[in-house]
């Protein structure tokens, strides 16, 4: 289970909670600052501090993402954000999702809405591709090029858990700042919590998409997996 710290504003206060039954759980951190503000209702409530993890399915709508032979990066990136959700329900975690659905977004409103919401970790799931060779592969993260410490261990606790979990799975490792070398990916650049891109293979592999169709519970289990390790570690 997650780690949940928990406060009582007075014996009466559960007491009284006790006796109507009532257990006020806020959900959010965010919610949680401004519920202690209004100390009279407030401080009856026993107030429970939970993780939130931010997923974020990578593209939507008009913006497919990569495509392949009819394979639309966008569709895969939604069926596993939605697996890893429930199986980091599963353990216990809280899940806000991006996007749910089929809908074009812009990158920087999806890490600001993981900041509005004072999310632990946000962890966004693409899929990479190499135009005309086949024979790359392999996954890989993506975090922002000061290799915060938090972030690189995030990053690579959720790699090692795919490794883990599907052995057969090329891993290319933690990588910082953008492809071309300048700056920062949006996402890493905007969230103000560990973040990283997760290039779950190359859709321009056949041995990639073979192996996510196969194992895809298992990658799902393990990006879930190695989430919740990373939770374990967070002092809230
Ligand atoms: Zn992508």
């Amino acid at each position: 289970m997650i780690k949940k710290r928990i406060k009582y504003g007075c014996v009466c206060g559960i007491l009284i909670m006790m006796i109507m039954g009532c257990l006020h759980i806020i959900k959010n951190k965010g919610v949680i600052k401004s519920g202690i503000d209004q100390t009279e209702t407030a401080s009856l409530n026993p107030v429970i501090y939970k993780t939130v993890v931010c997923l974020d399915a990578g593209h939507g709508g008009d913006d497919v993402g990569a495509e392949y032979n009819g394979r639309y990066e966008k569709d895969d990136d939604l069926a596993m954000t939605l697996a890893v959700k429930e199986e980091l329900e599963n353990l216990g975690v809280e899940v806000i999702l991006t996007r749910s659905q089929d809908i074009s977004m812009d990158n920087a409103p999806r890490a600001e809405y993981a900041n509005l919401y004072d999310a632990a970790l946000f962890v966004s799931i693409h899929r990479n591709y190499y135009d005309g060779y086949e024979a790359v592969n392999g996954i890989e993260a993506w975090i922002n090029s000061q290799f915060l410490e938090e972030d690189e261990a995030l990053a690579t606790t959720i790699l090692e858990e795919i490794k883990k979990a599907v052995p057969k799975s090329t891993i290319r490792g933690v990588k910082g700042g953008t492809i071309d070398g300048e700056g920062n990916y949006t996402i890493n650049r905007v969230a103000q919590m560990p973040s990283c891109i997760l290039e779950l293979g190359f859709i321009s592999s056949h041995y990639d998409n073979n192996l996510l169709d196969t194992y895809f519970s298992d990658y799902a289990k393990a990006i879930a997996q190695g989430i919740y390790a990373y939770t374990q570690t967070l002092s809230i």
